[in-house]
Protein backbone atom coordinates (compact mmCIF):
# COMPACT_ATOMS: atom_id res chain seq x y z
CA UNK A 1 0.00 0.00 0.00
CA UNK A 2 1.34 3.34 -0.83
CA UNK A 3 1.82 6.07 1.90
CA UNK A 4 2.87 9.17 2.95
CA UNK A 5 4.27 10.14 6.04
CA UNK A 6 5.77 12.85 7.50
CA UNK A 7 8.91 12.07 9.79
CA UNK A 8 8.72 15.82 11.03
CA UNK A 9 7.94 15.94 15.19
CA UNK A 10 8.52 19.44 15.05
CA UNK A 11 4.71 21.46 15.07
CA UNK A 12 5.96 23.67 12.14
CA UNK A 13 7.39 21.94 9.76
CA UNK A 14 11.05 22.81 8.42
CA UNK A 15 12.17 22.67 5.35
CA UNK A 16 13.35 19.38 4.60
CA UNK A 17 15.86 18.05 2.86
CA UNK A 18 16.08 14.40 1.39
CA UNK A 19 19.60 12.59 1.04
CA UNK A 20 19.62 9.72 -1.45
CA UNK A 21 22.77 7.82 -0.93
CA UNK A 22 24.90 7.83 2.47
CA UNK A 23 28.43 7.08 0.44
CA UNK A 24 31.02 9.91 0.04
CA UNK A 25 28.81 12.65 -1.66
CA UNK A 26 25.71 12.33 0.68
CA UNK A 27 27.22 12.19 4.24
CA UNK A 28 29.54 15.18 3.08
CA UNK A 29 25.97 17.07 2.33
CA UNK A 30 25.03 16.03 5.85
CA UNK A 31 27.71 16.83 7.52
CA UNK A 32 27.73 20.24 6.17
CA UNK A 33 24.20 20.83 6.55
CA UNK A 34 24.92 20.66 10.41
CA UNK A 35 23.02 23.73 12.52
CA UNK A 36 20.74 24.71 9.12
CA UNK A 37 17.20 25.18 9.62
CA UNK A 38 16.58 21.72 7.87
CA UNK A 39 15.05 18.35 8.66
CA UNK A 40 16.79 15.44 6.60
CA UNK A 41 15.99 12.27 5.85
CA UNK A 42 19.06 10.36 4.57
CA UNK A 43 17.85 7.35 2.48
CA UNK A 44 20.21 3.81 1.72
CA UNK A 45 19.61 0.98 0.46
CA UNK A 46 22.74 -0.55 2.55
CA UNK A 47 22.53 0.35 6.61
CA UNK A 48 26.52 1.26 5.89
CA UNK A 49 28.71 3.90 4.64
CA UNK A 50 31.54 2.28 2.84
CA UNK A 51 35.02 2.95 2.06
CA UNK A 52 35.45 1.73 -1.47
CA UNK A 53 39.19 2.69 -1.74
CA UNK A 54 39.84 -0.37 0.57
CA UNK A 55 37.76 -2.45 -0.61
CA UNK A 56 39.90 -4.50 -2.86
CA UNK A 57 41.91 -5.19 0.66
CA UNK A 58 38.57 -6.76 1.78
CA UNK A 59 38.75 -8.87 -1.50
CA UNK A 60 42.24 -10.12 -1.07
CA UNK A 61 41.66 -11.49 2.23
CA UNK A 62 43.83 -8.44 4.18
CA UNK A 63 41.08 -6.76 5.83
CA UNK A 64 37.65 -7.45 7.35
CA UNK A 65 34.68 -5.84 6.19
CA UNK A 66 34.09 -4.28 9.75
CA UNK A 67 37.25 -2.36 9.19
CA UNK A 68 36.12 -0.21 5.96
CA UNK A 69 32.32 -0.32 6.93
CA UNK A 70 29.94 1.52 9.00
CA UNK A 71 26.28 1.52 10.25
CA UNK A 72 24.31 4.73 8.76
CA UNK A 73 22.82 5.36 12.13
CA UNK A 74 26.22 5.15 13.92
CA UNK A 75 27.62 8.03 12.17
CA UNK A 76 24.52 10.62 12.55
CA UNK A 77 23.37 9.33 15.90
CA UNK A 78 24.64 13.20 17.37
CA UNK A 79 22.82 14.65 14.61
CA UNK A 80 18.86 14.32 16.11
CA UNK A 81 17.47 16.22 12.90
CA UNK A 82 18.32 13.23 11.08
CA UNK A 83 15.99 10.81 10.20
CA UNK A 84 18.10 7.23 8.72
CA UNK A 85 15.50 5.03 6.27
CA UNK A 86 17.23 1.94 5.39
CA UNK A 87 15.25 1.34 1.55
CA UNK A 88 15.66 1.75 -1.99
CA UNK A 89 14.82 4.24 -4.08
CA UNK A 90 13.14 3.74 -7.27
CA UNK A 91 11.85 6.57 -8.33
CA UNK A 92 11.58 10.63 -8.18
CA UNK A 93 8.32 12.64 -8.64
CA UNK A 94 9.50 16.36 -9.09
CA UNK A 95 6.15 17.36 -9.56
CA UNK A 96 4.78 16.29 -6.17
CA UNK A 97 7.90 16.55 -4.76
CA UNK A 98 8.53 12.95 -3.66
CA UNK A 99 10.71 10.11 -3.94
CA UNK A 100 9.74 6.51 -4.27
CA UNK A 101 10.95 3.66 -2.31
CA UNK A 102 10.65 -0.12 -3.88
CA UNK A 103 8.68 -1.03 -0.84
CA UNK A 104 5.65 1.60 -1.99
CA UNK A 105 6.45 3.77 0.83
CA UNK A 106 6.70 7.89 -0.82
CA UNK A 107 9.17 10.74 1.07
CA UNK A 108 8.41 14.06 0.36
CA UNK A 109 11.10 16.51 0.36
CA UNK A 110 11.67 20.06 -0.67
CA UNK A 111 15.00 19.78 -1.51
CA UNK A 112 16.70 16.49 -2.77
CA UNK A 113 20.42 15.71 -2.80
CA UNK A 114 20.79 12.66 -5.29
CA UNK A 115 24.24 11.22 -4.22
CA UNK A 116 23.29 7.42 -5.03
CA UNK A 117 27.28 6.65 -6.73
CA UNK A 118 27.89 4.14 -9.68
CA UNK A 119 28.85 0.40 -10.02
CA UNK A 120 30.62 -1.24 -12.76
CA UNK A 121 29.76 -1.30 -16.25
CA UNK A 122 30.33 -4.16 -18.63
CA UNK A 123 30.30 -1.78 -21.83
CA UNK A 124 27.64 -3.57 -23.17
CA UNK A 125 28.52 -6.95 -22.45
CA UNK A 126 26.18 -7.65 -18.94
CA UNK A 127 26.33 -11.65 -19.89
CA UNK A 128 30.31 -11.06 -18.80
CA UNK A 129 29.21 -10.33 -15.21
CA UNK A 130 28.47 -13.79 -13.60
CA UNK A 131 31.90 -15.00 -14.86
CA UNK A 132 34.29 -11.90 -14.13
CA UNK A 133 32.07 -10.12 -10.92
CA UNK A 134 33.05 -6.47 -10.40
CA UNK A 135 34.32 -4.68 -6.75
CA UNK A 136 32.02 -2.30 -5.44
CA UNK A 137 30.04 -3.31 -2.09
CA UNK A 138 31.03 -6.13 0.82
CA UNK A 139 29.08 -9.08 -0.88
CA UNK A 140 30.98 -8.53 -3.99
CA UNK A 141 34.34 -8.31 -1.45
CA UNK A 142 33.32 -11.29 0.59
CA UNK A 143 32.40 -13.21 -2.95
CA UNK A 144 35.47 -12.39 -4.67
CA UNK A 145 37.33 -13.18 -1.67
CA UNK A 146 36.02 -16.96 -1.14
CA UNK A 147 36.32 -17.22 -5.29
CA UNK A 148 40.32 -16.27 -4.78
CA UNK A 149 40.89 -18.18 -1.66
CA UNK A 150 38.58 -21.41 -3.20
CA UNK A 151 40.69 -21.53 -6.35
CA UNK A 152 43.96 -22.07 -3.92
CA UNK A 153 41.99 -24.99 -2.05
CA UNK A 154 40.79 -26.64 -5.18
CA UNK A 155 44.21 -26.62 -6.41
CA UNK A 156 45.42 -28.15 -3.98
CA UNK A 157 43.47 -30.81 -4.40
CA UNK A 158 43.75 -31.07 -8.51
CA UNK A 159 45.90 -33.79 -9.58
CA UNK A 160 45.83 -32.65 -13.51
CA UNK A 161 49.03 -30.06 -13.88
CA UNK A 162 46.77 -28.05 -17.01
CA UNK A 163 43.21 -27.68 -14.50
CA UNK A 164 45.52 -27.24 -11.47
CA UNK A 165 47.58 -24.09 -13.64
CA UNK A 166 44.11 -22.82 -14.50
CA UNK A 167 42.95 -22.58 -11.54
CA UNK A 168 46.06 -20.79 -10.39
CA UNK A 169 45.41 -18.47 -13.30
CA UNK A 170 43.68 -14.88 -11.77
CA UNK A 171 42.92 -12.76 -14.50
CA UNK A 172 42.05 -9.06 -13.47
CA UNK A 173 40.14 -7.06 -16.58
CA UNK A 174 41.21 -3.24 -16.30
CA UNK A 175 44.31 -1.80 -15.00
CA UNK A 176 43.15 1.50 -13.48
CA UNK A 177 43.95 1.78 -9.65
CA UNK A 178 41.61 -0.86 -8.59
CA UNK A 179 43.42 -3.56 -11.16
CA UNK A 180 46.73 -2.47 -10.82
CA UNK A 181 45.79 -2.73 -6.48
CA UNK A 182 43.71 -6.21 -6.87
CA UNK A 183 46.71 -7.33 -9.12
CA UNK A 184 49.42 -6.50 -6.29
CA UNK A 185 47.74 -7.80 -3.29
CA UNK A 186 46.48 -11.37 -5.39
CA UNK A 187 50.74 -11.53 -6.32
CA UNK A 188 51.57 -10.39 -2.36
CA UNK A 189 49.23 -12.88 -1.12
CA UNK A 190 50.54 -16.16 -3.15
CA UNK A 191 54.26 -15.29 -3.28
CA UNK A 192 54.66 -14.22 0.52
CA UNK A 193 51.84 -15.20 2.71
CA UNK A 194 49.95 -18.64 1.36
CA UNK A 195 53.20 -21.08 0.67
CA UNK A 196 53.68 -22.20 4.26
CA UNK A 197 49.75 -23.15 4.35
CA UNK A 198 50.00 -25.44 1.42
CA UNK A 199 51.57 -28.91 0.82
CA UNK A 200 50.87 -30.16 -2.47
CA UNK A 201 50.88 -26.81 -4.25
CA UNK A 202 53.52 -24.08 -4.70
CA UNK A 203 51.33 -20.74 -4.56
CA UNK A 204 54.24 -18.99 -6.00
CA UNK A 205 53.62 -20.49 -9.51
CA UNK A 206 50.08 -19.30 -9.33
CA UNK A 207 49.65 -16.59 -12.40
CA UNK A 208 48.24 -13.24 -12.05
CA UNK A 209 47.38 -11.55 -15.31
CA UNK A 210 46.11 -7.94 -15.52
CA UNK A 211 44.68 -7.10 -19.16
CA UNK A 212 44.22 -3.23 -20.22
CA UNK A 213 42.71 -1.91 -23.41
CA UNK A 214 45.43 1.16 -23.02
CA UNK A 215 48.43 2.12 -23.60
CA UNK A 216 49.40 2.10 -19.57
CA UNK A 217 48.76 1.15 -16.38
CA UNK A 218 47.06 3.52 -14.02
CA UNK A 219 46.27 5.77 -17.15
CA UNK A 220 45.42 8.30 -14.85
CA UNK A 221 48.25 9.07 -13.46
CA UNK A 222 51.69 10.86 -15.39
CA UNK A 223 53.80 8.39 -18.11
CA UNK A 224 57.01 8.10 -15.72
CA UNK A 225 54.33 7.14 -12.60
CA UNK A 226 52.68 4.26 -14.74
CA UNK A 227 56.24 3.38 -15.89
CA UNK A 228 56.90 2.72 -12.47
CA UNK A 229 54.03 1.15 -11.90
CA UNK A 230 54.55 -1.50 -14.81
CA UNK A 231 57.69 -2.38 -13.22
CA UNK A 232 56.76 -2.97 -10.25
CA UNK A 233 53.68 -5.07 -11.12
CA UNK A 234 56.32 -7.32 -13.37
CA UNK A 235 58.81 -7.20 -9.83
CA UNK A 236 55.84 -8.96 -8.08
CA UNK A 237 55.21 -11.30 -10.55
CA UNK A 238 52.20 -10.00 -12.35
CA UNK A 239 51.82 -10.10 -16.08
CA UNK A 240 50.67 -7.37 -18.00
CA UNK A 241 49.22 -7.24 -21.40
CA UNK A 242 48.67 -3.81 -22.56
CA UNK A 243 46.64 -2.47 -25.67
CA UNK A 244 44.59 -5.57 -25.49
CA UNK A 245 40.78 -5.29 -25.40
CA UNK A 246 39.16 -8.31 -23.64
CA UNK A 247 36.83 -9.63 -26.67
CA UNK A 248 34.81 -12.60 -24.45
CA UNK A 249 34.21 -13.92 -21.01
CA UNK A 250 32.58 -17.00 -20.13
CA UNK A 251 33.14 -19.39 -17.54
CA UNK A 252 36.38 -19.62 -16.55
CA UNK A 253 37.73 -18.36 -19.96
CA UNK A 254 38.91 -14.84 -21.12
CA UNK A 255 39.47 -14.06 -24.62
CA UNK A 256 41.76 -11.13 -25.53
CA UNK A 257 44.03 -10.33 -28.40
CA UNK A 258 43.44 -13.47 -29.87
CA UNK A 259 44.51 -15.41 -26.52
CA UNK A 260 42.06 -17.88 -24.73
CA UNK A 261 43.22 -17.87 -21.17
CA UNK A 262 41.78 -20.38 -18.73
CA UNK A 263 41.21 -18.52 -15.45
CA UNK A 264 39.62 -19.82 -11.91
CA UNK A 265 39.32 -16.36 -11.05
CA UNK A 266 38.59 -13.48 -13.27
CA UNK A 267 37.91 -9.94 -12.10
CA UNK A 268 36.48 -7.01 -13.59
CA UNK A 269 38.10 -3.73 -12.83
CA UNK A 270 37.32 -1.59 -16.31
CA UNK A 271 34.40 0.82 -16.42
CA UNK A 272 31.39 1.92 -14.24
CA UNK A 273 27.94 2.41 -14.99
CA UNK A 274 25.87 5.67 -13.01
CA UNK A 275 23.26 4.89 -11.07
CA UNK A 276 19.93 5.31 -12.65
CA UNK A 277 19.27 8.50 -11.36
CA UNK A 278 19.50 10.25 -14.34
CA UNK A 279 16.37 7.73 -16.05
CA UNK A 280 14.15 9.03 -12.63
CA UNK A 281 14.11 12.46 -14.18
CA UNK A 282 14.19 11.64 -17.84
CA UNK A 283 17.66 13.91 -16.96
CA UNK A 284 20.32 14.95 -19.95
CA UNK A 285 23.52 11.83 -19.17
CA UNK A 286 26.50 11.25 -20.80
CA UNK A 287 27.66 7.69 -22.32
CA UNK A 288 28.06 6.45 -18.24
CA UNK A 289 24.63 7.22 -17.69
CA UNK A 290 25.79 10.25 -15.41
CA UNK A 291 23.78 13.30 -15.15
CA UNK A 292 24.93 16.46 -16.90
CA UNK A 293 24.36 18.46 -13.97
CA UNK A 294 24.48 22.46 -13.81
CA UNK A 295 26.97 24.25 -12.80
CA UNK A 296 25.58 24.67 -9.28
CA UNK A 297 25.15 21.06 -9.26
CA UNK A 298 21.47 21.13 -10.30
CA UNK A 299 19.53 19.11 -12.41
CA UNK A 300 18.36 21.10 -15.49
CA UNK A 301 15.13 22.12 -15.08
CA UNK A 302 14.99 21.31 -11.64
CA UNK A 303 15.99 23.98 -8.96
CA UNK A 304 15.32 21.87 -6.43
CA UNK A 305 17.35 18.43 -7.42
CA UNK A 306 20.95 18.47 -6.94
CA UNK A 307 23.00 15.73 -7.35
CA UNK A 308 26.59 14.57 -6.43
CA UNK A 309 29.68 12.16 -6.90
CA UNK A 310 29.94 9.52 -9.34
CA UNK A 311 26.21 9.99 -10.47
CA UNK A 312 27.40 12.99 -12.12
CA UNK A 313 29.36 14.22 -14.64
CA UNK A 314 30.56 17.88 -14.85
CA UNK A 315 33.88 19.24 -16.13
CA UNK A 316 36.16 21.93 -14.57
CA UNK A 317 36.66 25.45 -15.67
CA UNK A 318 39.46 23.93 -17.55
CA UNK A 319 36.96 21.33 -19.90
CA UNK A 320 38.00 18.43 -17.78
CA UNK A 321 35.91 16.08 -16.53
CA UNK A 322 35.83 15.82 -12.42
CA UNK A 323 37.28 12.66 -11.69
CA UNK A 324 34.98 9.82 -10.27
CA UNK A 325 36.88 9.78 -7.36
CA UNK A 326 36.01 10.15 -3.63
CA UNK A 327 37.06 14.10 -2.95
CA UNK A 328 35.22 14.80 -5.92
CA UNK A 329 31.86 13.62 -4.34
CA UNK A 330 32.92 15.00 -1.01
CA UNK A 331 33.24 18.25 -2.30
CA UNK A 332 30.20 18.37 -4.00
CA UNK A 333 28.25 17.11 -0.70
CA UNK A 334 30.31 20.08 0.83
CA UNK A 335 29.26 22.69 -2.18
CA UNK A 336 25.49 21.48 -2.40
CA UNK A 337 25.07 22.19 1.76
CA UNK A 338 26.39 25.65 1.05
CA UNK A 339 24.14 26.49 -1.51
CA UNK A 340 20.81 25.24 0.45
CA UNK A 341 22.24 27.38 3.13
CA UNK A 342 22.69 30.28 1.58
CA UNK A 343 19.08 29.96 -0.05
CA UNK A 344 17.78 29.18 3.21
CA UNK A 345 19.20 31.96 4.85
CA UNK A 346 18.07 34.89 1.34
CA UNK A 347 22.09 34.99 0.80
CA UNK A 348 23.73 35.09 -2.89
CA UNK A 349 24.23 31.78 -4.22
CA UNK A 350 28.01 30.68 -4.04
CA UNK A 351 30.20 30.74 -6.94
CA UNK A 352 29.76 27.48 -9.14
CA UNK A 353 31.28 24.37 -7.97
CA UNK A 354 34.78 24.15 -8.47
CA UNK A 355 36.61 20.73 -7.83
CA UNK A 356 40.24 20.84 -6.42
CA UNK A 357 42.67 17.96 -7.31
CA UNK A 358 44.43 17.61 -4.27
CA UNK A 359 46.45 14.47 -5.39
CA UNK A 360 45.96 10.70 -6.50
CA UNK A 361 47.45 7.87 -4.44
CA UNK A 362 47.89 3.68 -5.82
CA UNK A 363 49.33 0.87 -4.03
CA UNK A 364 51.20 -1.73 -6.04
CA UNK A 365 51.84 -4.28 -3.25
CA UNK A 366 54.06 -4.11 -0.55
CA UNK A 367 55.81 -1.47 0.03
CA UNK A 368 55.61 -0.28 -3.41
CA UNK A 369 53.20 2.62 -4.28
CA UNK A 370 52.65 5.87 -6.58
CA UNK A 371 51.66 9.42 -5.68
CA UNK A 372 51.03 12.14 -7.97
CA UNK A 373 50.30 15.33 -6.27
CA UNK A 374 51.29 17.74 -9.18
CA UNK A 375 53.97 19.58 -7.50
CA UNK A 376 55.75 16.75 -6.09
CA UNK A 377 55.55 12.90 -7.11
CA UNK A 378 56.38 9.98 -5.43
CA UNK A 379 56.99 6.21 -5.71
CA UNK A 380 58.09 3.23 -4.01
CA UNK A 381 58.24 2.77 0.17
CA UNK A 382 58.05 6.34 0.48
CA UNK A 383 54.60 6.72 -1.65
CA UNK A 384 53.32 3.65 0.33
CA UNK A 385 54.07 4.41 3.90
CA UNK A 386 52.11 7.74 2.50
CA UNK A 387 49.00 5.95 1.03
CA UNK A 388 49.14 4.04 4.17
CA UNK A 389 49.00 7.28 6.50
CA UNK A 390 46.67 9.19 4.14
CA UNK A 391 44.02 5.96 4.01
CA UNK A 392 43.88 5.68 7.68
CA UNK A 393 43.38 8.96 7.93
CA UNK A 394 40.46 8.99 6.12
CA UNK A 395 38.19 6.06 7.82
CA UNK A 396 35.90 6.87 9.98
CA UNK A 397 36.32 6.19 13.68
CA UNK A 398 39.53 5.82 15.75
CA UNK A 399 38.74 2.02 16.55
CA UNK A 400 38.99 1.37 12.56
CA UNK A 401 41.78 3.30 12.17
CA UNK A 402 43.59 1.41 14.98
CA UNK A 403 42.66 -1.98 13.59
CA UNK A 404 43.68 -1.47 9.77
CA UNK A 405 46.75 -0.05 11.56
CA UNK A 406 47.68 -3.01 13.62
CA UNK A 407 46.27 -5.80 10.71
CA UNK A 408 48.67 -4.13 8.21
CA UNK A 409 51.51 -3.98 10.63
CA UNK A 410 50.91 -7.57 11.63
CA UNK A 411 50.94 -8.24 7.71
CA UNK A 412 54.26 -6.29 7.17
CA UNK A 413 56.04 -8.58 9.92
CA UNK A 414 54.69 -11.64 9.31
CA UNK A 415 53.11 -11.90 6.73
CA UNK A 416 50.20 -13.26 7.81
CA UNK A 417 46.71 -12.36 6.62
CA UNK A 418 44.27 -13.48 9.24
CA UNK A 419 40.95 -12.49 7.09
CA UNK A 420 41.65 -15.95 4.86
CA UNK A 421 37.73 -16.76 5.58
CA UNK A 422 36.04 -18.45 3.10
CA UNK A 423 32.42 -17.06 4.07
CA UNK A 424 30.50 -17.65 0.28
CA UNK A 425 29.94 -20.85 -1.40
CA UNK A 426 31.13 -20.77 -5.05
CA UNK A 427 27.21 -20.00 -6.10
CA UNK A 428 27.10 -16.94 -3.91
CA UNK A 429 25.34 -18.23 -1.24
CA UNK A 430 26.72 -18.21 2.66
CA UNK A 431 28.93 -21.14 3.50
CA UNK A 432 26.53 -22.67 6.52
C1 LIG B 1 36.90 -0.72 -5.70
C2 LIG B 1 36.92 0.79 -5.68
C3 LIG B 1 38.08 1.46 -5.35
C4 LIG B 1 38.13 2.83 -5.31
N1 LIG B 1 39.29 3.45 -4.94
C5 LIG B 1 39.31 4.80 -4.80
C6 LIG B 1 40.47 5.46 -4.32
O1 LIG B 1 41.50 4.82 -4.06
N2 LIG B 1 40.41 6.80 -4.16
C7 LIG B 1 39.29 7.52 -4.43
O2 LIG B 1 39.27 8.73 -4.21
N3 LIG B 1 38.18 6.93 -4.91
C8 LIG B 1 38.16 5.60 -5.10
N4 LIG B 1 37.04 4.96 -5.56
C9 LIG B 1 35.91 5.80 -6.01
C10 LIG B 1 35.09 6.31 -4.85
O3 LIG B 1 34.80 5.27 -3.96
C11 LIG B 1 33.84 6.95 -5.41
O4 LIG B 1 34.21 7.99 -6.27
C12 LIG B 1 32.96 7.49 -4.30
O5 LIG B 1 32.52 6.44 -3.47
C13 LIG B 1 31.77 8.22 -4.90
O6 LIG B 1 30.97 8.68 -3.87
P1 LIG B 1 29.41 8.82 -4.08
O7 LIG B 1 28.87 9.46 -2.84
O8 LIG B 1 29.12 9.45 -5.37
O9 LIG B 1 28.88 7.32 -4.22
P2 LIG B 1 29.05 6.09 -3.24
O10 LIG B 1 30.12 6.31 -2.25
O11 LIG B 1 29.13 4.90 -4.11
O12 LIG B 1 27.69 6.07 -2.43
C14 LIG B 1 26.46 5.84 -3.07
C15 LIG B 1 25.47 5.40 -2.03
O13 LIG B 1 24.18 5.42 -2.59
C16 LIG B 1 23.48 4.26 -2.20
N5 LIG B 1 22.49 4.00 -3.24
C17 LIG B 1 22.72 3.75 -4.56
N6 LIG B 1 21.55 3.57 -5.21
C18 LIG B 1 20.58 3.71 -4.29
C19 LIG B 1 19.16 3.63 -4.35
N7 LIG B 1 18.52 3.37 -5.50
N8 LIG B 1 18.46 3.79 -3.21
C20 LIG B 1 19.09 4.03 -2.04
N9 LIG B 1 20.43 4.13 -1.92
C21 LIG B 1 21.16 3.97 -3.04
C22 LIG B 1 24.55 3.19 -2.13
O14 LIG B 1 24.14 2.12 -1.30
C23 LIG B 1 25.73 3.97 -1.55
O15 LIG B 1 25.76 3.93 -0.15
C24 LIG B 1 36.97 3.58 -5.62
C25 LIG B 1 35.79 2.90 -5.96
C26 LIG B 1 35.75 1.53 -5.99
C27 LIG B 1 34.49 0.82 -6.35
Amino acid sequence: MTTSRDRDASPAPRHKVVVVGAGFGGLLAVKHLAGAPVDIALIDQRNHHLFQPLLYQVATATLAPSDIAWPIRGIVRNRPEVTTILGTVTGVDPAARQVRLRDGEVIPYDTLILATGARHGYFDHDEWEPFAPGLKTIQDATRIRSEILRAFEAAEREEDAERRAALLTFVIIGAGPTGVELAGTIADLARDTLPPDFRAIDTRMTTVLLVEAGPRVLPGYPEKLSQYALKALGELGVEVALNHAVTDVAEGVVTFGGRRVQAGTIIWAAGVRASPAAEWLGAAADRAGRILVAPDLTVPGHRDIFAVGDTVAIATPEGKPVPGIAPAAKQGGRYVASVIRARLAGRPAPAPFRYHHAGSLAQIGRHRAVSDFGWIRLRGAIAWWLWGIAHIYFLVGIRSRLSVALTWLWIDVRNHRSARLITQEADGDAVD
